[in-house]
Formats: structure tokens, sequence, C-alpha cells
């Protein structure tokens, strides 16, 4: 019997799965798969390491797929594979935390009702990932659940890091800079420390570049501040999200369009960002193909937004020794790359745009006093991870996370 972990991250209509082998304290990925159109017109899809992508069409004719019908999918797949899965741990990509959670934790009853209190902070995404939770429990009873929060990673922030400047009531209730995309950075701290140690004990900045974007602040190994607040909407200007934004613009949208929360939520989360900006398209590369002036103001938005962003995190840690790029724009979009590094040398960020266009590990010059590297990143790997560090199946795990 092969002992696996699977990891979830279940949204509104999909669910994405990895599965890992767990042996001798490696990590081996198996495969990666994903359900789409849960609700609707439901599709199964997976690809094993190394091989094809398969998939079919769910059988409508059973009632609508949900969440649980998606799982057991999953788990119906892992059987038809043949050789006997024994999975020991699931772990889930779960978004909020809350105040609480600073690290994963084995999910139960206790743990799952403070989970769905948390719902009010994160509607679009927390809600969906306890579903998959829920359906999860169904599918493999007999292993236990993992929560991994975006959040955790933040939660040593101080007060003045994570609070806003409102009534402290607020702040109690709830209202703080939680900040987001934790397992990404949590994932390339770890290698970081692995690869260049002394640089890991230093101040970094990680840039996690992609759909999502934000930046966070790592102080000998901690995050001391994000881009990201209350919501996934604060900081930087994303594909569909609009980032940083004055307050009094949703006062507007209220007071003077009669804008609806929802379609203020729309505008917001959907149709702003890259896209919103273009009127093209949320992807990098798509704007980069573009002749429109407005695809090259977004991008230029975009790169001036993360430079300004960088520029104040650097001020809060006191210095940069390292800046790490990741996410799918960080890892291959060498033109915006470019534009977010080039006229640093008075910061301390010297480019070796060669190095640059060729994508290479190290992209900054020899003797640059910040070092810049680009590291791609693994969220499901360090859901993997974790999971098997909280149930104790190999500790520790890591590095070099296999
Ligand atoms: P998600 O947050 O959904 O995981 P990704 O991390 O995959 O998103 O990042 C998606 C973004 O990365 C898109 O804007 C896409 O255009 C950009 N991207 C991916 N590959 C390239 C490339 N070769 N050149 C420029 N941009 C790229």
């Amino acid at each position: 019997m092969t002992d696996l972990i699977v990891t979830i991250n279940a949204g509104s209509s999909s669910i994405k799965f990895s599965v890992y082998r767990i042996a001798q304290g490696q990590l081996t990925q198996l495969a990666l798969g994903q359900i789409d159109g849960i609700g609707g017109k439901a599709h199964f899809a997976v690809k094993k390491t190394g091989g094809e992508k398969t998939g079919y069409d769910f059988d409508q004719s059973q009632g609508a797929v949900d969440h649980r019908v998606a799982l057991a999918a999953v788990l119906d797949w892992l059987e038809s594979e043949g050789d006997g899965a024994n999975v020991v741990g699931v772990g889930h990509r779960v978004v909020h935390g809350g105040p609480i959670y600073s690290e994963p934790v084995r999910l139960d009853d206790a743990v799952l009702a403070k989970l769905k209190s948390f719902e009010p902070l994160a509607p679009l995404h927390q809600p969906f990932n306890l579903a998959g939770v829920e359906a999860a429990r169904a599918a493999f009873p007999g292993a236990p659940q993992v929560a991994c929060f975006d959040t955790a990673f933040h939660r040593r922030h101080t007060f003045i890091a994570d609070t806003y400047a409102l009534p402290r009531a607020y702040y109690d209730e709830g209202v703080r800079r939680y900040g987001f995309h934790g397992l990404s950075y949590e994932f390339i701290h770890r290698i970081l420390r692995h690869e260049e140690p002394v640089l890991a004990r230093g101040k970094v900045i990680v840039a996690h570049l992609g759909n999502g974007a934000s930046l966070c602040a790592i102080n000998a190994g901690k995050s001391v501040g994000s881009t990201m607040g209350f919501t996934a909407l604060d900081g930087l200007p994303m594909g569909t999200r609009c980032g940083q934004l004055d307050p009094g613009v949703v006062l507007y949208l209220m007071e003077e369009k009669n804008m609806s929360a929802a379609q203020i939520t729309d505008l917001l989360y959907k149709n702003s960002g890259l896209k919103g900006m273009s009127g093209i398209s949320n992807d990098v590369r798509e704007l980069e193909a573009s002749d429109a002036p407005s695809a090259r103001e977004a991008l230029d938005y975009f790169v001036s937004r993360v430079r300004r962003n960088i520029g104040g995190l650097s001020a809060e840690l006191g210095g940069l020794d390292c800046l790490v790029l990741t996410g799918g724009i960080g890892e291959n979009a060498v033109n915006v790359r470019r534009k977010i590094l080039e006229n640093m040398e008075w910061f301390g960020i010297q480019i070796d745009f060669d190095a640059n266009a060729r994508n290479e590990r190290i992209i900054s010059e020899k003797g640059s006093p910040t070092v810049v590297l680009i590291l791609k990143t693994d969220e499901e790997r360090m859901i993997a991870a974790h999971t098997a560090e909280l149930l104790d199946l190999k500790k520790p795990l890591v590095p070099p996370l296999e």
C-alpha cells in the first residue's frame, strides 16, 4: 500500500487537488487534478506526474455535482489507480485562520465551528473551503484532516503592523490587516533557508506576483508586514482586483452611483486591476501583446505600485538583503520584472539584465547590495508538507520539501 497525502483547494465552482506519496520522509507528487463546473456542467481532469492529462464529464443524470460528489470522484480515481491507495492525511487550503491560528491545525468539529465563524471575513472563499473540508471528511473518513491557512504566516505581526487607524473596538472584533498568500511565503522562505541560509536570516521581501499579487516583508524568518490587509483586495493591483483604494471611492460609488454592496464587490474583485484598467484582459501576456495604450497603462500602473510598495516595506525593514520574485508574473514576465527592477541602483538593486532575460535563479549583479532571486512557489507542496509534519508522519520534512 502506498501512503498518500491529498491536498485540496476548494472554491465555489472548482476543486483543485494534488496527490503526494509519502515514503522515507520524502514527498513525491504523483498527480494534480481539478474538478470544474461544480453546481453546473462538471468536469474531472487529472494529470499524473510525467503523464498525459485525462478527464471526463460527470454524469448529470444522478443530480447536481456538489463538493461531496466531486471529492467522492477523487477517491474513486485514486482507487482505480490500483495499487491500494492509503490516504494518511488530507491537507486543506483554508483562506482564513482569523486572529487565532498562526499554524496549521488538525480539523475536528470544534475547529471547524471556529473556522465557520470567520466566514464573514472571507465570504467569497471561506464557505467553499469549508465545504471542501466537509466533503473530504465524508470521502476519506479514516484520514485526519489538516487546515493550512493563507493568513497564518502573518499572525505574529505587531499590533502596529496589524491595525487600521480606527477606534480600537474594530481591531478587537477582528478588523485587522491579516495578509494572505502565506503558504506561498512560507514555501519560498523554506527554500531560501535551505539554499541561501545567510540571506534567509536577513531582511527579505517576497513578491508573489500572480493573478493575485502581494508583497511580504520577512525579517529573520518572520513576516513583519504585507501589502494585503483585511481582505485580499488591498495592496497591489491584481489581475481583476483593484489593490489599494481610497475608501472614499467606495463611499462615492454608494452615494453618488447608488451601487449596492454586491455591485461594488463585483467591481472591486472581478472587474478592476489589470482587466479593469486595460479593458482587455487580466493576463499579462495578452497585455504585453496588445498595442492599446490602456494595456500599457495597466502594466505601468502595476509596475509603479510594486516599486512603491517595495520601497515602503524596505523602509519598515530598515534595509533589504534579498528580494524574491515568484508567482506566474514574478517567475516568467521578463519585461515586467525588468521595469520593476531597473533604475534601482540608488536603492541597492543592481539588476543583471541578461540574467533577467534568461530567467536565471539570481538576476542581480554580483556584489549588488540586494540579491534578487526568482524562485518558483508551490503552495500545494507546502500544504502537503504541513500536513505530514502536523500528523508527525515525518519530522522535519523540510528542506528540501521532497
Ligand atoms: P494564480 O494567482 O491564478 O495562480 P499565476 O501565478 O499562474 O496565477 O500567474 C498568472 C499570471 O502570470 C498571468 O497574468 C500571466 O499572464 C502571467 N504569466 C505567466 N507566464 C507568463 C509569461 N511567460 N510571460 C508573462 N506573463 C506570464
